[in-house]
C-alpha cells in the first residue's frame, strides 16, 4: 500500500492519533452540481470494491501498529447506498486491525432514501455513532432543480428513523444558493433543520464546479442566485444559528457544544489520517498523498498488486507552515503568535500587523484568549484574506534569509 511499493518510513509524533477516511464511490444517481469523485449505475462493482478495500485496509494496518485511531468517517459518494452489510464489514475489519480508542468518533454519510430503520439500528449496534444526513433544502423545487435523488419528506423520515435507531449524534447539510432559491426558502430551510434538533448543521454555498451539468446550464444561461444574495444568506445562517445554540466553528459548520465533527477538525488542525478509496487523501508519517480518482484503476491496483498512488509528496516545513494560516484560519479557533513561532520559527509580527488591519474592516479579531480568527463577514472573503497573509509570511521568510545571505555573501568575499 500507499501504492504497495513504497512504504512510509516516517512515524508519527508522540501522542498523535489517527483518523481513517474510507470512500465509498457510488450513488444511485448524480446530483447537477457535484464534482465529487462518485458513480451512478455502478453497483455491480461494489463486491470486488469491497473485497480490494478489506485487502488495502489489511496491508495498511500493520503501518498504523501502536497509533490510536479516533475517529473513523465513512464518506462518499453515498455511504448508506453501499448496503448496510458492507458497512459493517469494513467497520468490524477496522476495528479488528486497527486500534480504535474507545468512544471514538464513526461517522457514516448517508442520504434519506437510502436508510432504513432496521438498517440503521443494526449500523447503530455495529459501532457507528454519528450520522451525516444529505439533507440540503427543505424545498421540494429545489431538491428536484438539482436532481437530488430524495424527497424533502424522505428527510423528515430517515431522521426520525436515525433518532429511533438511537443515534445521538445526528449532522444534517445544507446548500445555500440553490437554483430558485430566496432568502426566504432558505430561511424555510434552515428553520426546519432546526425543527429537526440535529446536533450539527454543514451549510454550504453552491459553487458551479467545472463540467457538472450545473455548469452546463448556466453556460447555457440559466441563472443562479447572486454572490450578494448568497452572502446575505451565510451572514443571517451565521447569526440565526449561534441563536439557536449553534455556533459557528468553521465556515461552514456550526455545532452545539461538543459535538464539533472530530474527524473533519482533524484535517484542519493538520492532524494524521489515512484515507482509503479512490481519489482518497491522506496525511500521515510526514507525507500527503492520494490514490488514484478511478474505480477500476483502484480495485485493479489493490488486488494485482499495481502501484494505486497518485500523488505523494513529502511537506517540507514552509509548507506546513502556509497550510497552517490556511486551515486554522477556516476555524473559529484562528491562529495564535506561539503556537505559530514555536511551531515554524517564525516571526508573527507582519501577520499580525496585516490582521490589525482587517480588524479595522470587521474581518478579523483578537480573541480575549489571545488567538486571531476571522469574523463572519472575513470568512466570506477568506480567500482573499488568507492569500494575502501568505503573501506576508513568504516575504517574511524571505526577510528571515535575507540576514544569512548576507552574512554568507561578506564570507566568500573575504
Ligand atoms: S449524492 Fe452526494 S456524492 Fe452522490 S452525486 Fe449527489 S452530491 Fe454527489
Amino acid at each position: 500500500m500507499f501504492g504497495r511499493k513504497k512504504a512510509p518510513t516516517a512515524q508519527l509524533g508522540k501522542g498523535d492519533k489517527l483518523g481513517i477516511y474510507i470512500h465509498i464511490p457510488f450513488c444511485r444517481s448524480k446530483c447537477d452540481y457535484c464534482d465529487f469523485y462518485s458513480l451512478a449505475g455502478r453497483e455491480k462493482e461494489m463486491d470486488r470494491y469491497q473485497k480490494a478495500l478489506l485487502a488495502h485496509l489489511n496491508e495498511t494496518a500493520p503501518l498504523a501498529q501502536g497509533i490510536l485511531v479516533d475517529t473513523i468517517y465513512f464518506g462518499g459518494g453515498t455511504p448508506s447506498y453501499y448496503g448496510e452489510k458492507r458497512l459493517r464489514e469494513l467497520l468490524g475489519a477496522v476495528q479488528k486491525l486497527f486500534q480504535v480508542e474507545k468512544g471514538a468518533e464513526i461517522t457514516l454519510e448517508a442520504n434519506p432514501d437510502s436508510v432504513t430503520l432496521k438498517g440503521l439500528k443494526a449500523l447503530r449496534k455495529a459501532g457507528f455513532n454519528r450520522l451525516s444526513m444529505g439533507m440540503q433544502s427543505a424545498s421540494q423545487e429545489e431538491l428536484n432543480a438539482i436532481h437530488r435523488p430524495h424527497t424533502a419528506r424522505q428527510v423528515d423520515e430517515a431522521v426520525a428513523a436515525a433518532k429511533k435507531a438511537r443515534f445521538k449524534n445526528l449532522s444534517l447539510d445544507l446548500i445555500y444558493g440553490l437554483p430558485g432559491q430566496t432568502m426566504d426558502s432558505w430561511k424555510a430551510t434552515v428553520e426546519h433543520a432546526l425543527s429537526l434538533i440535529p446536533q450539527h448543521l454543514s451549510c454550504y454555498g453552491l459553487k458551479v464546479e467545472e463540467g457538472t451539468p450545473l455548469c452546463a446550464r448556466v453556460a447555457a444561461g440559466e441563472q443562479l442566485p447572486d454572490d450578494d444574495l448568497q452572502a446575505d444568506e451565510y451572514l443571517w445562517t451565521v447569526g440565526r444559528l449561534a441563536r439557536a445554540g449553534y455556533p459557528q466553528y468553521e465556515i461552514s459548520n456550526f455545532a452545539k457544544p461538543g459535538y464539533e465533527s472530530r474527524h473533519n477538525l482533524r484535517y484542519w488542525l493538520t492532524q494524521p489520517y489515512i484515507g482509503f478509496g479512490p481519489g482518497a487523501h491522506s496525511d500521515f508519517g510526514g507525507r500527503r498523498y492520494s490514490f488514484v480518482r478511478d474505480l477500476d484503476a483502484y480495485i485493479d491496483g489493490v488486488l494485482n498488486g499495481g502501484s494505486i498512488i497518485d500523488n505523494e509528496e513529502l511537506i517540507p516545513r514552509r509548507e506546513r507552515c502556509g497550510e497552517y494560516l490556511m486551515l486554522r484560519l477556516r476555524t473559529a479557533r484562528g491562529i495564535e503568535e506561539w503556537e505559530y513561532r514555536s511551531d515554524y520559527f517564525m516571526d508573527f509580527a507582519p501577520l499580525e500587523q496585516r490582521l490589525m488591519e482587517f480588524q479595522v474592516q470587521g474581518w478579523a479579531q483578537k480573541t480575549p484568549e489571545g488567538r486571531w480568527r476571522l469574523t463572519p463577514k472575513g470568512f466570506l472573503v477568506s480567500n482573499q484574506l488568507i492569500g494575502d497573509l501568505l503573501e506576508r509570511q513568504r516575504q517574511g521568510d524571505l526577510a528571515d534569509l535575507l540576514p544569512k545571505a548576507r552574512e554568507q555573501y561578506a564570507r566568500q568575499k573575504n
